[in-house]
């Protein structure tokens, strides 16, 4: 059964008519208009990171990997939301399947740090009761969404980083691999580039040098490739989930805007679900996923227009990156001021579809 959302336009012309309080200005003042708009029972929406994504630098084959690796990861939250499963484990489910997925920067394929590890980072949150969970500089999990669920669910914290992430994620019974399980060359060759680069500018950081700490050498670009997921459930609970890499090249214990809520996941039964992808440090300096929310709930606007704004304010600070979002009644938004962004929607119809450059 369709939900119906019933918007009453009441005609008030009460005041307009105060003088002249005729039988037919009252009839009008009580006249009501009645728009039925049909509410899907359920939206999903995915990304898996955005960026220099130019369609001559991919080859079909790439290309189809890609495509083929977002229709199975959707399916998969699809599947859980029509058989009326929480939008929670639909997003946590559906990001599992890019995580395992090499051709993404997040669980197996991370990025490699400037000490040649891979530090994962991730979070999630719930729209229902505002709850949420992240993990920062992990090592060794092998989904960083199930342990930023389970900070979420089995523990008091919202953030849990390091070592300390670890411990709680072995208590919890959560898959742990030896850090080379996230190895590939493909990242280790980006990282081994973007080092030369770096070398050659004499630690020199420009705005060029900075975009190569995202260079990906298969798609001979920069790019992102953080994964996320927003999901709207049969009952009308939105959830929202972000994982990643981070950046090539990345030290310090440098943390991106994935786990940080707000900024790359955001979730909130009242307006919308959010997860960013795209220059971490621009996206938690405009609070990305929360502002979006913030401009739906404060201002009314839609969530198109909200995410405009925002991913202006991005662009305005000198950043770039896209983000997917689905509101409470099912619109679903995926907005990018970057060459291209992976995607893919699928609606309470089963109806596909799927992303990579602008259209
Ligand atoms: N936002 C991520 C970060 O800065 C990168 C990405 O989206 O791929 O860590």
């Amino acid at each position: 059964m369709k939900k119906i959302i019933p918007f009453v336009l009441v005609l008030c012309l009460c005041l307009a008519c105060k003088n002249e309080p005729t039988s037919k200005a009252m009839a009008e003042a009580e006249s009501t208009t009645e728009h039925t708009i049909e509410k899907p029972e359920f939206a999903i929406i995915i990304h898996g990171g955005a960026g220099t994504i130019l369609k001559k630098n991919m080859t079909p084959e790439k290309e189809a990997a890609y495509k083929a690796k977002l229709e199975e990861a959707i399916r998969v939250g699809y599947e859980i939301l029509k058989n009326g499963g929480s939008s929670l484990e639909a997003v946590e489910k559906t990001i599992n399947v890019m995580e395992d997925s090499p051709l993404f920067n997040a669980g197996k394929g991370a990025v490699f740090t400037n000490a040649e590890t891979n530090e994962l980072d991730a979070s999630i949150m719930d729209g229902k009761t505002l709850n949420a969970g992240a993990s920062a500089g992990t090592t060794t999990v092998r989904n960083p969404i199930n342990l930023a669920r389970a900070v979420m669910e089995q523990s008091k914290h919202v953030m849990l980083s390091g070592k300390g992430a670890e411990i709680f994620a072995e208590e919890q019974g959560l898959t742990i691999v030896d850090p080379s399980y996230f190895h590939t060359d493909r990242r280790l060759e980006s990282l081994k580039r973007v080092k030369e680069r770096e070398a050659k500018q004499e630690g020199k950081v420009d705005t060029e040098s900075a975009y190569l700490d995202f260079y990906d050498t298969d798609i001979k670009n920069a790019k992102f490739g953080t994964v996320g997921c927003a999901a709207l459930d049969k009952n009308g609970n939105l959830a929202a989930g972000t994982s990643t890499g981070g950046m090539t090249n990345k030290r310090y214990g440098r943390v991106g805007d994935a786990p940080i809520i707000g900024s790359g996941t955001y979730a909130n039964n009242a307006t919308c679900a959010v997860s960013s992808t795209g220059w971490g440090e621009y996206f938690i300096r405009a609070q990305v996923a929360h502002d979006i929310s913030a401009l739906i709930d404060y201002k009314g606007l839609s969530l198109k227009e909200a995410a405009k704004i925002v991913l202006d304010k991005v662009a305005d600070l000198g950043g770039d990156g896209g983000i997917v979002a689905v509101d409470k009644d099912g619109n679903m938004v995926a907005d990018f001021n970057t060459a291209g962004m992976y995607r893919a929607t699928m609606n309470d119809k089963g109806e596909l579809t799927i992303g990579i450059y602008e259209q």
